[in-house]
C-alpha cells in the first residue's frame, strides 16, 4: 500500500477494527498481540506520523556494519523483548554482548565500575570505597519509605550516602538510561524493586544488599521481570554480561546468579530494525506511514480519529484504540476525550540526547565495553560504547565507537551543527582514553530531541489515575515509554498489555 493512500478509510462492515496510534516498538508489539488475540479477520491499522516504523529504534549502515543510531540493546533478563523476537522468527538472530567490563572515567582515568550495586547504589559501602566516601548516615530506625510513598533518587542517595556516591556512581548510571536529573527521577518508577525494599529497611545499603542477595530458588520463566513494567530500561551504553559488574539498570531483573551463564542483554544480528520489520510483518497490520493522528472522538459505536494532512484530513473509524505515542502527542489526543488523563501525560518532561558514531581503521581501545562519566566532570560526553568490542557480531575489522552527549536541560546542545558535535565528541573521547585519536574513516551524528521520558516522583500514581479516568471510556488504552518504562522490553510489555485489555473487551462484547 502507498504510504499516503488518500482514500477515506471505510473498512469492511462487520469486521473489528483497531487503530494503533504510533509505529514505535510499543505500537507494533500491541498490533502483533492484537493479531494473535483477534485472529486473521480483524483489521489492525497502525498510523505512524513519520515515514518509517521503529520510533527510537533505527539501524543504519555505517562503515559497512548495521549500527544502531538509537536504542541498541534488549534487556534479556526479562522475557518480553526476547520473547517477541522469538515469536516473530528472529530467535536465531538473537546475539549477546561480549563479557567485557564497563568503566567509569574519573579524573582522566578509566576505572572499574564496582560490583554489588543497584544502579550505582552499593549494597556494601566497602565495595565503592576506592571511588567514593559511602559511609551511610545514621538512621532513625524507621523504614525509609512509607507504603506507596515516593521520593527522588537524588534526595534518597544524597541524604543516606552522600554526594560522591550520587555524583560518581548513581548519576552516571541513570544518565545512561534517562539522560535525566537525579533530583527529579522517581525511585518508585525507575527502581520499583528498591522502593518496595525501602518500605522494610531503615538503611539504604541494607535494602540494596537484600535485593542483590541470591535467593535459593530460581523464579519460573516469565517472573524474572519482577512483573514491573517500569523496569527494563537498558543502558544505551554499557550492557555487560552478568559476570561483569553490572552498571546497567537491572532493577527488577532476576539476579544474574540465578540465571547461570545467561546474559542479561541481547540484540539482533543485523540490527534492531529487523525486530521492527518482523513484528510489523507478523502483525499483518495495515501500516500507514506519514499519518499523524490529530484528534480523537468517541462515537456511539467506537472511535473516530482525524488524521493525515491538515488541508486534506481523513477520518478513520475504529472499534478500539491503542495510543502508543510520546507523552505530549498522547496528551494532545486525549485532551478532548479525558482531560485528567491528558493532564497527567502532559506533565511528563523529556530529555534530549545527541549520539556521535565513529569508525576507526586502526585504534587500540581498552578491553572494555565502554565508559560512563560523572556529570560533575563538566564534559559534554556522558558515555561511550565501544560497539565493535561490546558486540562480537559486528566484528573488529573496524573499531566502532558510539558517544553519547546531553543530559536533561542541555537541549541547546542539539542546535550545534554536526561538525561541531563530532569535533567535541572526538576531542573528549581522546581525553577520556588518554590518547590522541586518529581521524575516523566515517562519522555520523544523530539527534534525539525530546526522546527520553523523565519519571518524576509520583509518576506511577499519576499514570494509574490517568488509566482509571480512561476506564470510563470503552476500548481505549495508553501504552509506551511515556507511561510504563523506557526500555524496549518494558515497551513491548506495555504494548502487549494494552492489546490484552482491548482484546478482552472486544471478545467479551462479541459473546
Ligand atoms: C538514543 C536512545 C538510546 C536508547 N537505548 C536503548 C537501549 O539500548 N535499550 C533499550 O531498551 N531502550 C533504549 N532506549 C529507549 C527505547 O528505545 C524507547 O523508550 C522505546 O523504543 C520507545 O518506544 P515507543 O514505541 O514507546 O515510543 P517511540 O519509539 O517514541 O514511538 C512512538 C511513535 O509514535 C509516532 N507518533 C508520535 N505522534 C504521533 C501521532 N500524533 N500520530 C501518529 N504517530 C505518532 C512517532 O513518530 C514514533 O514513531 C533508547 C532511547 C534513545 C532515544
Amino acid at each position: 500500500m502507498s504510504p499516503m493512500t488518500p482514500a477515506r478509510v471505510t473498512g469492511t462492515p462487520g469486521r473489528t477494527r483497531v487503530l494503533v496510534v504510533g509505529g514505535g516498538i510499543t505500537g507494533l508489539a500491541a498490533a502483533h498481540r492484537l493479531r494473535e488475540r483477534l485472529g486473521p479477520d480483524a483489521e489492525i491499522i497502525v498510523a505512524e506520523q513519520s515515514m518509517r516504523l521503529g520510533g527510537k529504534i533505527r539501524t543504519v549502515d555505517f562503515a559497512g556494519r548495521p549500527v544502531e543510531t538509537g536504542a541498541e540493546s534488549l534487556l534479556a533478563a526479562r522475557p518480553e523483548a526476547i520473547g517477541l523476537a522469538r515469536a516473530v522468527g528472529l530467535g536465531d538472530a538473537i546475539v549477546h554482548p561480549a563479557n567485557l567490563k564497563p568503566a567509569l572515567s574519573i579524573g582522566g582515568r578509566l576505572v572499574d565500575f564496582p560490583a554489588g550495586h543497584m544502579m550505582g547504589i552499593p549494597g556494601d559501602p566497602a565495595d565503592v570505597a576506592a571511588l567514593a566516601d559511602a559511609k551511610e548516615r545514621p538512621d532513625n530506625g524507621l523504614p525509609i519509605l512509607e507504603p506507596g510513598a515516593d521520593m527522588s533518587v537524588g534526595a534518597l542517595v544524597r541524604e543516606r550516602l552522600g554526594d560522591e556516591v550520587l555524583d560518581r556512581l548513581v548519576a552516571p548510571m541513570l544518565a545512561g538510561v534517562y539522560a535525566g536529573d537525579v533530583d527529579r527521577l522517581s525511585v518508585r518508577a525507575v527502581m520499583p524493586q528498591l522502593a518496595a525494599a525501602l518500605e522494610r529497611h531503615a538503611r539504604l545499603t541494607e535494602a540494596v544488599a537484600e535485593i542483590k542477595r541470591p535467593t535459593p530458588v530460581a523464579p519460573p520463566a516469565g517472573v524474572a521481570s519482577d512483573a514491573s513494567p517500569q523496569t527494563g530500561a537498558a543502558s544505551p551504553h554499557l550492557n555487560p554480561t552478568p559476570a561483569a559488574s553490572d552498571p546497567a539498570p537491572r532493577d527488577g531483573a532476576a539476579s544474574p546468579r540465578l540465571q547461570g551463564a545467561k546474559p542479561v542483554f541481547a540484540t539482533i544480528d543485523g540490527g534492531l530494525n529487523r525486530l521492527v520489520t518482523a513484528t510489523s510483518a507478523a502483525a499483518r497490520a495495515e501500516i500507514r506511514l506519514g499519518m499523524t493522528v490529530r484528534e480523537l472522538r468517541q462515537t456511539p459505536y467506537g472511535w473516530e480519529a482525524i488524521a493525515g494532512p491538515v488541508p486534506d484530513p481523513i477520518k478513520i473509524t475504529a472499534d478500539a484504540l491503542v495510543i502508543a505515542v510520546p507523552a505530549s502527542p498522547a496528551a494532545e489526543l486525549l485532551r478532548a476525550v479525558e482531560p485528567q488523563a491528558a493532564a497527567a501525560l502532559s506533565g511528563v518532561a523529556y530529555a534530549s540526547v545527541a549520539l556521535a558514531a565513529f569508525a576507526f581503521d586502526r585504534l587500540e581501545l581498552p578491553e572494555r565495553s565502554g565508559f560512563l562519566t560523572p556529570a560533575s566532570d563538566g564534559k559534554t560526553v556522558k558515555a561511550a560504547t565501544f560497539a565493535s568490542q561490546k558486540w562480537p557480531h559486528l566484528g573488529r575489522r573496524r573499531q566502532i565507537v558510539r558517544v553519547s552527549m546531553g543530559r536533561l536541560g542541555e537541549e541547546a546542545l542539539l542546535q550545534y551543527d554536526d561538525a561541531t558535535l563530532a569535533k567535541t565528541a572526538l576531542r573528549e573521547l581522546g581525553e577520556h582514553l588518554g590518547q590522541r585519536l586518529p581521524d575516523p574513516v566515517e562519522q555520523r551524528i544523530d539527534r534525539w530531541g525530546g526522546a527520553l521520558p523523565q519519571y518524576t516522583p509520583g509518576h506511577l500514581t499519576r499514570v494509574a489515575a490517568a488509566r482509571e479516568a480512561l476506564g470510563d471510556h470503552r476500548r481505549i488504552a495508553i501504552a509506551g515509554a511515556a507511561v510504563d518504562g523506557v526500555g524496549i522490553a518494558a515497551c513491548v510489555a506495555s504494548g502487549r498489555s494494552a492489546a490484552e485489555a482491548i482484546a478482552d473487551q472486544i471478545l467479551a462484547d462479541s459473546r
